[in-house]
């Protein structure tokens, strides 16, 4: 009989492969199983490391007879399968989670309802530029757990979504980062808030006296757990509204930072910095407090900002066209990001927005549509909702499947001086694979635009 210790990997995607590798790396027997069917790449890394794997089912008796289970962030943990691994008393834990156990790198981990990506590729950029080695894993690119099986760097900077942190005990991150808690993934919660800000909470559970832990003081959610709490390490608060004497805000045109203890201060103008919107105030804030307590050179921070130009899909400036200025802020799959979105823009906007819906409250950006939204254009499905709530805000709204004819009308609909703005507030996959996807075709469809004006610009000048 083997006395290897088994673990079996619930779930064959980026996470879990990455996962299996480490696994298998360090001499455990590994077994992967996955109720759909795997992508032929991740087959295929399993067979040639010689992994035992499943696909299209569960089997219980090998499941069950698991030392350790790593289940993906994808799969709920409420799934039949988990629910019987928690009845047997196995351990349960997330790739972060076992990941962690096998590297002595600082890992700074990043976790938020919004602005997770834009924080953590901004941070790795920063780092990276300041010659530190440096890697990035979680939630963007190559799994974690798989570049641990060669940990090379000195420094993780790490998405880390609520998910992972859900099947988290022992990590416990060098800097850990809570950007904000808003409504999302409910639907995971049991459709209770709480159980969703205890998840994002779990990044600071083990946090020691020496461990920096940033946060947004104005964030209502993350407001009200700090009064419910007591919480060690290092605290470096992040504000948008408050001048602080220790941590980091936004004064007018500056963002100020304040070490209490070392009595030290930097200070930047916003207009040094590519990322517009005060959300983004919100994720820079986060990045240069990290670099601050890594002790980049305060000096160089600055020049590194030029080469950051923020993150496709997200608020990303797709073109300028007669004047009108088309915005692709895909990703905007929740209420909140949209209200960044609208917030961040002076002038008129025409709104295109839709997809599917997981439960959004629209109360929370009524006004602000009413201020700033001309018309807009519902791309989805099924509309009902949005056009049932936005009827007496909005004078013009227009109704498509098709997202070429959505930025067209949308186009249509605009005069100089305003902004087309692809912010769903919803998820892709009525109409698309991805919202990558549904920003890419957006991009498209700009792109045609531009080039019929174009066209039309030079015959007009022919004449
Ligand atoms: P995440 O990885 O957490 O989903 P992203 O960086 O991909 O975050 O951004 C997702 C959406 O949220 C985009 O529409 C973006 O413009 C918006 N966003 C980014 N940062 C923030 C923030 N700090 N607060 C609110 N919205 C944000």
């Amino acid at each position: 009989m083997s006395t290897t210790k088994k673990i079996v990997i619930l779930g064959g995607g980026e996470s879990g492969i990455g996962a299996a590798l480490l696994a298998k790396s360090k001499g455990f027997e590994v077994f992967v199983s996955d109720k759909n069917p795997l992508s032929p790449k991740y087959e295929q890394v399993l067979t040639d490391e010689n992994i035992l794997y499943e696909e299209g089912e569960h089997t219980e008796d090998i499941i069950l007879s698991a030392a350790e289970i790593i289940k993906s962030p994808g799969i709920p943990s409420n799934a039949d399968i988990v629910l019987k691994a928690k009845k047997a008393k196995i351990p349960i834990i997330s790739e972060i989670e076992f990941a962690a156990r096998y590297t002595k790198a600082k890992i700074i981990a990043i976790t938020g309802s919004n602005g997770k990506t834009t924080t953590t590729l901004l941070t790795y950029h920063l780092l990276k530029s300041a010659g530190l080695k440096v890697g990035l894993g979680g939630n963007v690119g190559e799994s974690w757990a798989k570049q641990l099986v060669k940990d090379e760097y000195d420094y993780w900077v790490l998405e880390v979504s609520s998910f992972q942190l859900d099947d988290c005990y022992e990590f416990a991150p060098d800097v850990a980062i809570i950007l904000n808690i808003t409504p999302d993934h409910l639907d995971r919660y049991e459709n209770n808030f709480q159980n969703y800000v205890d998840a994002k909470f779990k990044i600071i559970q083990n946090i020691k006296k020496e461990q920096v832990f940033i946060y947004q003081k104005d964030n209502p959610a993350i407001a009200q757990e700090m009064k419910k709490r007591v919480i060690g390490g290092q605290h470096f608060p992040i504000s948008l509204s408050e001048v602080l004497d220790n941590g980091a805000y936004l004064k007018g045109q500056f963002l100020d930072f304040y070490d209490k203890k070392q009595k030290t201060s930097f200070s930047i103008q916003t207009n040094e910095i590519h990322l517009k919107g005060k959300h983004n105030m919100v994720n820079v804030m986060a990045s240069i407090q990290v670099c601050l307590r890594m002790s980049v050179p305060e000096t160089a921070l600055k020049e590194y900002f030029q080469s950051f130009y923020g993150v496709e899909h997200r608020l990303e400036e797709v073109e300028t066209i007669e004047g009108v200025r088309f915005i692709n802020d895909s990703k905007a799959t929740n209420v909140d990001s949209v209200y960044y979105a609208l917030d961040s823009f002076e002038d008129q906007v025409i709104w295109i927005a839709g997809g599917i819906d997981k439960g959004n409250d629209y109360t929370k950006i009524k006004d602000l549509v009413i201020k700033k939204v001309k018309a807009l254009v519902c791309l989805g499905k099924n509309n009902t909702k949005l056009v049932d709530f936005f009827r007496d805000c909005v004078h013009i709204i227009y109704q498509t499947e098709d997202i070429r004819d959505a930025t067209e009308q949308a186009f249509e609909l605009s005069k100089k001086g305003e902004v087309v703005l692809l912010s769903p507030a919803c998820a892709s996959f009525d109409l698309f694979a991805n919202y990558e996807e549904r920003g890419k075709e957006f991009k498209k469809s700009v792109q045609k635009i531009h080039k019929i004006s174009a066209m039309k610009a030079k015959e007009n000048k022919e004449k």
